[in-house]
């Protein structure tokens, strides 16, 4: 009996599971609730961030939507497949360009963000792709040689990933068109479906000038963006500490079952007492060197606590220190 009982429970699964397999080399969809999935970056693939697909019955949602448009085009697929809709709304984040230049792909969906994330990427975008194309090529060869020379399994895996990024903005400049939000958010967005609502909110600076959530208030499942970074270093060279802080604080308040973060795993509570605890450990360093006098290169020479030792984006460590530094200072413009 217990034989046939556990055999119906894996055949159950096994069901379930191949309702929502939707193979792309960029991302893999987890299903978090009914009609809520999160799609998370596979390595080597051409997402980089994660995105989220949610289905309000007669209308569906996706937020985020990568750094390329072959990614993008498989998430639209990936949405349309899971919901039975066309995608109606997608969210902008925030400016960043690995979470935005999917846009052209959703053209016929209204594309929500805040009035200041619209603007940046206006102003951002031309400037960072000038850069991008004089450096990509190197940055790829580069990578290729840590690939080639790498024998630590984990770091092997972080080196696919930055392939993968520069490889997709590569890519990119063949069909890469930059497409601005046309609905703006102001502080909160309600939107009413027949199956569910969703709320989608910002309280201003974090992880940028302007950063948007999405909850979901019955599921109790939360789209983070980029306020959460899951065993990887956030970039904080764009951010705001003390405002990032108080927003993690609010965002705790919610009590989410599940937190899908803008990188890395899906996450809990407990990833963003860990985000917290991240930007108080560099607000630390900052404050003592300011302190102690230090000068920038003395400011470099910090090595990443142990607590972050394993954590993706080891590269984001010193920078985040000195911007940090910087602006502490006011020298940062
Ligand atoms: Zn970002």
């Amino acid at each position: 009996m217990k034989t046939i009982k556990i055999f119906l429970i894996v055949f159950f699964n096994l069901l379930s599971v191949s309702a929502q397999d939707f193979k792309s080399d960029h991302f893999t969809i987890q299903k978090l609730s009914e009609g809520v999935f999160a799609a998370i970056h596979k390595t080597g693939g051409y997402a980089i961030c994660n995105a989220g697909i949610v289905n309000l019955g007669d209308q569906t949602l996706v937020f985020d939507c990568f750094i390329s448009s072959t990614a993008a085009a498989d998430l639209k697929k990936a949405a349309e497949e899971l919901t039975g809709n066309k995608v109606n709304y997608l969210v902008n984040s925030h400016f960043h360009n690995d979470h935005i230049r999917g846009n052209q792909v959703f053209s016929e969906a209204e594309i929500i963000s805040t009035e200041r994330t619209r603007n940046l990427i206006a102003e951002v975008e031309p400037e960072e792709l000038k850069w991008e194309a004089e450096v990509v090529n190197d940055r790829i060869d580069t990578t290729l040689k840590r690939i080639a020379e790498e024998t630590d399994p984990a770091k092997l895996e972080e080196h696919k990933m930055w392939l993968g990024y520069y490889k997709a903005i590569k890519e990119s400049f063949l069909d890469y068109n930059i497409t601005l939000p046309n609905k703006l958010l102001k502080d909160t967005l309600l939107i009413h479906g027949t199956e569910r609502n969703i709320l989608l909110f910002t309280k201003g600076k974090g992880h940028t000038e302007s950063d948007i959530v999405l909850w979901l208030p019955i599921e109790k499942i939360l789209f983070a963006g980029d306020l959460l970074f899951v065993d990887c270093h956030p970039w904080l060279g764009d951010g705001f500490m003390n405002e990032w802080m108080n927003y993690l604080k609010d965002l705790r308040k919610l009590g989410a079952a599940f937190i899908v973060p803008g990188h890395g795993v899906i996450g809990t509570n407990n990833e963003i007492d860990r985000m917290i605890n991240y930007i108080q450990t560099i607000n630390g360093f900052v404050e003592d060197a300011v302190i102690q006098n230090l000068t920038e290169e003395q400011l470099k020479l910090t090595e990443i606590p142990k607590a972050y030792e394993t954590w993706w984006f080891s590269r984001f460590f010193i920078p985040n220190l000195v911007i940090s530094y910087q602006k502490k200072i006011g020298k940062y413009h």
